[in-house]
């Protein structure tokens, strides 16, 4: 382990959990050394992955290192009296249909180490719901009877879970709000926002900073890419990095619905992916950890203009206001609802949106220098859990840069290191589909 020299200068290109958080772990350990966020968009960044209603804060993951770094925290959440004024603990079921295959191997994993966990008096002990109607009740009560497979047209696929009440929500643009203020409060950090960044600044073999979309260049020694779901236009990333989307929609409910729904707990399924929360400020939200969508373009090669490279691009609602999530989409959200919320199942949503993801194969991030240029580190493949990491991911970014990062996770983080198809998101098999094909526009 190598220790380097402290950087005079920081550029973070994003403002995400990833961006914000490393900014106030610099600002923290180096405070002379002056720190430039750059986003497109004020944070919170309204089609930023790390700004929605809710975000889940759980530690029951099957790899020991994730359940580690999430425990550790999400007890700063709790600590943190800003933080977790926007923090709900009431729990997450997982639920599975009982089809033999790699999620209920993933199911079955994870709730043998919670239980291992909880053997040593770290956590609780999960609540295992063994029926389809324990699972049903577990959201709808004692005496609720889930639907028929006659009126669903299909076998039931809520069939048996477990619940983790130490698992929470959070309201995640409000705590990224808290993030962005604290930065504000910094005298070393100073925001660039509304120019995107349009390219590194690269001479010979070493980045000095970037190129804004308005022909300005920032220097500085180093160049954080935390740019989540764009980072391919910045860096080139191959496809250890596949920009990919997922469904999510809003239901509003009635005063009554909003009260008999409050206690439930975060609700999922590992083999439709389907994914619901609680109701909050009126409403649920509920997405499919679905194979996802892309939006392929064709884009300079990030570090070699002279060539051209195709990768997937967020289309967002900031881009393309009227676009609605796919039709096989909401058909997939509405048969999930029509067996777990059937209340709900033919209520218009009130809005919807494709969040895009930053996804590795494997899940893992990538906290790690560049492999080819120097003065860039990079810090993104949050994939669809990084989020609840953001107290600690900052200091751990800090660390990478500084050389001093913890060798096992050096190792799982590293760029280009080769991905395993083990992971935990998306859940749902398939390959992504070409959003061009199937997008749904109101305009
Ligand atoms: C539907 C969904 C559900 C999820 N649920 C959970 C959950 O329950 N729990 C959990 O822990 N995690 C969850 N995640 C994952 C988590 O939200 C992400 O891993 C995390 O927010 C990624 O943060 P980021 O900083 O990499 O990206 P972002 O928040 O997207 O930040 C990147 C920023 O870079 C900026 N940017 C991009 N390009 C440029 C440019 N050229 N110039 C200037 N700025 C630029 C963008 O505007 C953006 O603000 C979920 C993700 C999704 C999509």
């Amino acid at each position: 382990m190598s220790s380097k020299p402290v950087p005079k200068s920081v550029l973070i290109v994003g403002a995400g959990i990833f961006g914000l958080s490393t900014a106030l772990a610099i600002a923290r350990r180096h405070p002379s050394t002056k720190v430039t966020i750059v986003d497109r968009l004020t944070p919170p960044v309204e089609d930023g992955t790390s700004v929605d209603t809710t975000r889940c804060i759980r530690t029951d993951y099957g790899d020991p290192v994730y359940a580690g770094l999430a425990e550790e925290a999400q007890k700063k959440i709790e600590q943190d009296p800003e933080l977790s004024r926007f923090y709900f603990k009431q729990g997450m079921s997982f639920v599975v249909d009982g089809t033999l295959g790699p999620m209920l191997d993933l199911y079955r994993k994870n709730l043998a180490a919670i239980k291992a966990r909880a053997a040593q008096g770290l956590g609780s002990d999960p609540i295992e719901m063994t029926s389809t109607e324990a699972v049903f009740q577990s959201i709808h009560g004692k005496t609720a009877q889930p639907v028929s497979d006659a009126s669903l047209g299909r076998r039931k696929r809520w069939n048996a879970g477990y619940r983790n009440m130490d698992a929470a929500f959070i309201d995640a643009k409000e705590c990224v709000r808290i993030y962005y203020e604290r930065c504000l409060e910094q005298p070393s950090i100073v925001f660039r926002c509304c120019v995107p960044v349009e390219r590194l600044a690269i001479a010979g073999s070493r980045a000095t900073g970037v190129v804004l979309e308005n022909g300005e260049t920032l220097s500085a020694d180093i160049t954080l890419v935390a740019a989540g779901a764009w980072s391919n236009k910045l860096v080139y990333l191959d496809d250890l990095i596949v920009p990919s989307a997922i469904e999510v929609a809003w239901v509003k409910l009635t005063d009554e619905e909003a009260v008999k729904w409050k206690h439930m707990s975060i609700t999922t399924n590992f083999d439709t992916g389907f994914n619901l929360f609680p109701p909050y400020r009126g409403e649920i939200k509920c997405l499919r950890r679905s194979a996802g969508y892309r939006h392929t373009v064709l884009i300079p090669h990030p570090e070699d203009p002279s060539k051209t490279i195709r990768t997937s691009l967020p289309r967002t609602t900031v881009t393309n206001p009227g676009d609605q999530i796919p039709l096989e989409a909401e058909k997939a959200l509405r048969d999930n609802l029509r067996e777990m919320m059937p209340q709900l199942a033919d209520r218009p949503f009130d809005r919807t949106k494709l969040c895009w993801l930053s996804q590795t194969q494997s899940a893992d991030f990538i906290v790690a220098p560049h492999p080819r240029l120097a003065g860039v580190h990079v810090a993104t493949g949050g994939s669809a859990h990084a989020w609840k990491f953001l107290p600690i991911i900052g200091d751990l970014v800090m660390d990478s840069i500084e050389g001093k990062l913890d060798a096992k996770l050096a190792a799982k983080w590293a760029f280009g290191t080769k991905k395993t198809k083990e992971g935990n998101a998306p859940r749902v098999g398939g390959a992504a589909q070409e959003l061009a094909h199937v997008v749904r526009s109101r305009l």
